[in-house]
Order: structure tokens, then sequence, then C-alpha cells
């Protein structure tokens, strides 16, 4: 028997001839797309507008990457629920929903199940690799999440589980469904991707013209502390990924977000914070600093307010713009790959090997 198409990844276009092997005419196809990628709907049954046979024969043939809600847990104020989805061979992947006071409902999104990369502060990297999601399960957590709210989302983000683009294909069709008037409509600047620093996949995307905004995790200013917290750097080095920067913003006009997090006594000094500076002097750039959230087998520390604040002066200073990232669900273990971890069954404590131990952490 062959698989049966996920119609859930499909754009409208392709649903539209996929129908047509059905001798069904396009406006079942543009019925399809609205249901399957504006209404997320949830089964093929559920889709009243259609004759039940073909609704009937749909269901045989086709399926509908559908997610569900093993957990969901909300911070004290309100304001963010974190939920652990689970897809139908049973891996999970973590999804955030951030609502502000400003009325913006942000949706945080998993390209991958665990994530191959290994950054050395970060929990998702701790798992490893599972496998890639496809499009219709990254564009479905925002849809399973629409609807525990109750709310529509404004703005997406791919600063969950797994590096985006090292599933370029995926992220690519998910960025343009949740982007399409058939789909969720969210304006393609508040679609955000974040990566690790793929720099021929950064290229790619430029070329693209996909328009959406690029987040890049830089985390420190020289390749020698870089590579120590991003494995990938010693791949990519820091002068060839803000060189593909410098060309996703020529191409694109649009300036790149570098996220950068803060560990204390690694990389947040005022030295760090200059240097950094420095780098970024001249390049159409935005630097989002994010206080590390602490998770409990690594050992790094979170910097005080005081010093945060100090290194975004610094960097300021110089003419760069910068945010400090909100500090949103500490309580509800909000750090990528957290909550999953938290949840796994029988998972034990995680033993660093002594060079994944930073040198400059006392
Ligand atoms: N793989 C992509 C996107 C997912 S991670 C990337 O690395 O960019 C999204 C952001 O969260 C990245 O900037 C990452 O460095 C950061 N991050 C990971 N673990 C963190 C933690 N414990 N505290 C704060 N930020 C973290
Ligand atoms: Fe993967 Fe991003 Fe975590 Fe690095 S920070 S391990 S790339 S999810």
């Amino acid at each position: 028997m062959t698989e049966r198409a996920d119609l859930r990844s499909l754009y409208q276009e392709e649903l539209v001839s996929w129908v047509a092997g059905l001798n069904e005419p396009p406006y079942r196809g543009r019925q399809l797309a609205r249901w399957v990628h504006g209404r997320g709907a949830r089964s093929f049954e559920g889709m009243t507008d259609l004759p039940a046979s073909l609704r009937r024969r749909l269901a045989e043939v086709a399926r509908l990457a559908t997610l569900r809600v093993v957990r969901r847990t909300t911070s004290a104020d309100g304001s963010t629920t974190k939920y652990l989805l689970a897809c139908e061979d049973g891996s999970t992947v973590e999804s955030v929903w951030m609502r502000y006071a400003d009325g913006r409902r942000s949706a945080c999104v998993s390209t991958q199940v665990g994530c191959g990369m290994g950054c050395t502060f970060c929990a998702t990297g701790l798992s490893g690799l599972g496998r890639n999601l496809a499009a219709g399960e990254i564009t479905d957590q925002v849809h399973v999440m629409q609807h525990d709210q109750g709310e529509r989302v404004t703005h997406v983000v791919f600063m969950g589980m797994g590096e985006p683009l090292a599933n370029l294909e995926a992220t690519v069709r998910a960025v343009r469904l949740l982007n399409a008037p058939y789909g969720l409509g969210v304006g393609i600047r508040r679609i955000t991707v974040s990566t690790v620093g793929l720099v021929p996949q950064i290229r790619r995307l430029a070329q693209l013209r996909l328009g959406c905004t690029l987040a890049v995790s830089l985390h420190a200013p020289d390749d020698e502390l870089r590579s120590r917290l991003v494995p990938i750097n010693r791949r990519y080095p820091i002068s060839s990924l803000l060189e593909a920067c410098r060309e996703y913003a020529a191409v694109t006009g649009r300036r790149v977000t570098f996220e950068y997090v803060l560990l204390e006594g690694v990389n947040d000094t005022p030295d760090h914070a200059r240097r950094l500076a420095e780098r970024l002097h001249g390049l159409l750039a935005h630097l989002n600093l994010i206080p590390w959230n602490p998770v409990p087998s690594l050992p790094y520390r979170r910097p005080g307010p005081e010093r945060v604040r100090q290194f975004a002066r610094i960097v300021r200073a110089q003419g760069v713009p910068v945010t400090v990232r909100v500090e949103r669900g500490v309580d509800i273990l909000a750090a990528c790959g957290q909550l999953r971890e938290a949840h796994t069954p029988g998972r034990k404590p995680v033993q660093l090997a002594p060079r994944l131990v930073p040198a400059a952490a006392p």
C-alpha cells in the first residue's frame, strides 16, 4: 500500500492538482486548502461543505498531520503557555504561546524532534536529533495552540526545538503556508526564522526572497569562544556567517536579528560586549540579548539584571540597536527543550564530558 499523502504539508496549488487525481474540480482543492491551512481542521469528517462521499474517500487515501496536546503549562502571570505536543508517531515537540500587553500573540514552533547541533547551553541539544518535522507538523503546532487558546496568532517565531535551516524545505514550506491568504495570513515580516548559523542555507534563504525575518544565534564575539558554545562554528566561522548575513540584508533589505544568550562569566563581560559591537558595526543588524534560562543539568549561570544592562549599554553606545528579551516563563521551564526533557520518563541526568564544561565558568 502506498503511503497516504499528508495534505497539511501541501500548498493550495498542489491540493488542486492532487484532487484532480480523484477527478475533483479545482475548487475542491481550494476548499480543502481553506479547511486545512485556514481553519486548521482536525479531520476530513468535519469538512461540512464537502460531499460525504468525498470526505470518506479522503479519509481512505489521505491524512492530515495532526498534533495533540500532551501537556500544557501556563506561567504564573498567565502570559505564556508552553505545550508538549505529540505527533502521530508519538514523537513529542514543544511549542509556546505568548500573549503581550500590546495585543500581539506569538507562537513559537519547533522544526525538528530534538536537534543535532549540540550547543552546550541548550536543553534540546542534549537529546540529539530524532527526526525532521514535516511542514504540516510545523504549521499544525500553530493550529493546535490557536484552537486551545481560542485566539488567532499575530506572529510566528521558529525558535522551538531543532534547527530550522537543517530542515530547510519543510521550514520554507511552513513559512509560506502560514503566510498564505488561504492559510493563516500571518504577515511575512511577522514570521521569524532563527538559525544556529548554517551559512549555505542562509544564502539559499536569501535567494528564495522569502522576506521573513532572519534571526542568527551568535552568542560570542570570537571563534575560539563560539566554537566552544556552538560546535557548528568550526565549520562556519563568524566571518563567513556575518558575510552571509550581510548578503541576506542586502538582498532582502531586512535587518538581521542577532541573538546572544548571556552566560555569566562566559560571554557577558564588558570586553565581550565591546568586541561584539565591533563585529556588528556597519551591519544592518539588531541585537537581542537573552539572559540564559537555567537548565538544571548544565554548568552555566544566568547573569543578573545589572550585568545584562551594562552589556546592552556598551553595545548600544557603538550604534547597534539592542533589546533585552523579556523574561517569560522561566517558572515553566521555558528554555528550549526543557519541558520535553522533564517529561521523558526515565531520562537519566546528563553527565557532561569535560570538554563541554566552559573553561571560563568558575
Ligand atoms: N536552532 C535555532 C532555533 C531554536 S533555539 C537556533 O539555535 O537559533 C532559539 C534560541 O534559543 C537560540 O538563540 C538559542 O541559542 C536559544 N536558547 C537555547 N537554549 C537556551 C536557554 N537555555 N536559555 C536561553 N536561550 C536559549
Ligand atoms: Fe539546536 Fe538551536 Fe539548541 Fe543549538 S540552540 S542545540 S541549534 S535548538
